[in-house]
């Protein structure tokens, strides 16, 4: 058993039922983890109510659902920060619809079929929305009562409501299956600017999807709402910055607090709005794009290539966030090529997009009769705020610091949630909780979990266990905390992970590293990893008991009890491949000393055992379901066999030269 890939080296192997002590029984957990359980005490955690009120962000881009718990809000869904679900959907000519990434990934091929962005098309007629019309894939119709409609093909035209009905059907799944409970109310966003027909064009499309819209709120509100401004009992005068994927806009508002609003609640007053609602992180990955085709000595590029293009320029866009240069493949109709993007390329391209949201700003201001003095705080809002660029940008404009502690994309969820909150009225009763409810682990190489802590283990608990990598010279080490009772890594829930760097280099399965476990009173995990040899340590801090509800734990536990079986299957596979993988690795090397020294009989029967051994870890890296395990089991138990004498002969060899 074995820990996943770190991006540049690879994981770490269990010493538990790895080499150094081949034998020792995989489930013998209760070993060390029972004995280390110390007396039971209360950590807090809390159950969403039977009829909950969750926020959504309703994006043109991507839509977010979110929940407020006792602790504060969190973006529901898969994944560490919640699901974010592009607002893409496909419409298959059978009538039903596919939503997300799946649409996403679907719309080059299926243009005709797949609607993004239907946002722009809200509550407007098919007149209005006349100049919009290149930028969709799909022909815009006249609808019912002459509004903006969408033909989807296959004789189907369908409203911007029922696109939007779609994603919001797809959220409500989303955290119906996350809380546990029955999902019919929510507090959606949509922008500041949005008029009485748009709005009410958000109603239907929610109605349509089964929520009632207890709600509608400005995305800019809901952003200072996350940040937790408006509490400060005085008037703020605050900018809301939001560059999204096709969209710009800025927002100047007041908060006023109750007291001095006298309405009884504090009033947050838009006192101008400006911006462009065809402006975004797509117009760069745009320019981007251009610049590789202008580069680049083939021209006659199709459709296709186009759009992989900007595909890829997507890519080298978000992955500049933390480089200063990226390399990206493109899968080009003529074969594969390489393009690459450096920070500074980045910047220049940006430069004319970032200036045409200043004059926004510019605009807004001027309207709100307001100077960069009188701004108390600027919050910057969408996905494209995290380029590095824009946020210096706004910093000069406003002559200040920006709040960016938030996720940018998520923060209008997150302020949705805590609307839905103060809307559903106050605290929840706590569910006090005496015991692990799930169990904790970390991932090995192949995706396996090994478990420290038990689920049911009384808390404050503590549990430690000694890993060691799984290749030679390895010298950082991935360690991946979860939480769930499924064999499978990606079956659990990530509650985060760590780096342990500056092992000194030596083969595998030598270094040895302790990961321990200690789960303190209030049910926070502190996960804690060190190499003995050189000292060197890292550690993390989660609260495994985050967000889950009662319901979620029976849903897990149950899926567990379903799935037992085909996921033990699995997990087997994967240490099959690992531990074989070592052992052609040793097989190899002994080999190579001895061969002029063995019957060449036996080398080419060796040499086929192995090469159907290594077949089997092939197949198994790309689908370990694809492999049968007993027929692994069994080539890798001849192999083992076969290959005693080939160690034989090498010890000996080793033997001869000391
Ligand atoms: P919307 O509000 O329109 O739904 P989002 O706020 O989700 O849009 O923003 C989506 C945009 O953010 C996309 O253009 C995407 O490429 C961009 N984006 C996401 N992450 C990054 C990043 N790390 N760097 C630059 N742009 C990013
Ligand atoms: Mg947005």
């Amino acid at each position: 058993m074995t820990l996943p890939e770190h991006p540049a080296q690879c994981g770490v192997l269990s010493l538990r039922d790895g080499l150094a002590s081949r034998g020792f029984p995989r489930n013998g957990d209760s070993l060390y983890h029972r004995g280390f359980a110390m007396t039971a005490a209360a950590p807090m955690t809390t159950m969403p109510p039977a009829d909950p009120i969750v926020g959504i962000d309703l994006g043109t881009t991507n839509s977010l659902v979110a929940y407020c718990f006792e602790s504060g809000p969190r973006v529901l869904g898969g994944g560490a920060g919640g699901a974010m679900v592009p607002s893409v959907v496909r419409f298959h000519a059978d009538g039903h619809a596919t939503v997300g990434d799946a649409a996403r990934r679907d719309r080059a091929a299926h243009p005709r079929e797949t609607v993004a962005s239907a946002k722009r098309l809200m509550g407007r007629s098919a007149r209005e929305t006349a100049e919009f019309a290149r930028g969709f894939s799909v022909p815009l119709v006249e609808g019912p009562r002459g509004i903006a409609a969408l033909d989807v093909g296959g004789g189907r035209v369908v409203t911007p409501q029922e696109v939007a009905a779609e994603v919001l059907r797809e959220l409500r799944a989303i955290a119906e299956a996350d809380l546990g409970v029955a999902v019919r109310r929510a507090v959606i966003t949509v922008p500041a600017y949005f008029d009485d027909a748009q709005r009410q064009a958000t109603r239907d499309a929610a109605r349509i999807a089964g929520i009632d819209a207890v709600r509608i709120v400005n995305e800019p509100t809901a952003a200072a709402l996350a940040y937790g401004i408006g509490q400060t009992r005085r008037a703020e005068r605050i900018v809301v910055y939001d560059l999204g994927g096709g969209t710009f806009d800025v927002t100047v508002l007041d908060i006023v607090p109750s007291e001095q609003a006298g309405t009884g609640a504090d009033c947050f007053q838009v006192l101008a709005t400006a911006g462009d609602t065809a402006l975004g992180g797509d117009d760069v990955d745009r320019a981007i794009a251009q610049r590789w085709i202008d580069s680049d000595a083939t021209r006659a590029l199709g459709e296709h290539d186009r759009a992989a293009l900007i595909e890829a320029a997507e890519r080298a866009k978000v992955a500049l966030a933390s480089a200063d240069r990226a390399e990206v493949s493109v899968a080009l109709a003529a074969g594969a090529r390489m393009h690459a993007l450096t920070r500074a390329e980045l910047d220049e391209l940006c430069a004319p997009l970032v200036a045409r949201t200043l004059d926004a700003c510019a605009r807004a201001m001027r309207d709100a009769q307001t100077t960069a003095g009188e701004i108390d705080r600027v919050v910057l809002v969408g996905g494209s705020t995290r380029l590095a660029c824009v946020r210096a940008a706004v910093a000069r404009f406003f002559a200040k610091d920006v709040y960016t502690a938030l996720d940018p994309d998520r923060v209008v969820a997150l302020g949705a949630a805590v609307q839905a909150a103060i809307v559903a009225g106050g605290r929840r009763d706590l569910l006090l909780l005496d015991v692990i409810p799930l169990s904790l682990g970390i991932e090995t190489v192949g995706g396996a979990i090994a478990k420290l802590i038990m689920r049911n283990s009384p808390v404050p608990a503590r549990a430690h266990e000694h890993f060691s990598t799984s290749k030679d010279g390895q010298t950082n080490v991935r360690i991946h905390v979860l939480q769930g009772e499924r064999e499978l890594a990606e079956h659990c829930r990530s509650l985060g992970t760590f780096d342990l760097r500056g092992i000194p280099p030596m083969p595998a399965g030598i270094p040895q590293i302790d990961v321990s476990f200690t789960i303190d009173q209030n049910g926070v995990l502190s996960v804690k990893a060190r190499e003995k040899r050189s000292g060197t340590e890292a550690s993390i801090q989660v609260v495994p008991s985050y967000g889950l509800t009662q319901d979620e734990v029976d849903r897990i536990e149950r899926e567990s009890v379903e799935h037992a079986r085909a996921d033990m299957t699995v997990h087997r596979v994967i240490d099959l491949r690992v531990h074989s993988e070592l052992d052609l690795k040793w097989i190899g090397e002994a080999l190579a000393r001895v061969r002029t020294r063995l019957d060449p009989a036996y080398v080419a029967e060796l040499e086929r055992a192995m090469a159907e051994v290594r077949t089997r870890c092939e197949a198994a890296a790309r689908d370990p379901r694809s492999v049968v395990a007993d027929d692994f089991h069994r080539a890798k138990q001849a192999l083992d066999v076969l290959s005693m004498r080939v160690h034989e002969a090498a010890i000996a060899e080793t033997l001869r030269r000391e």
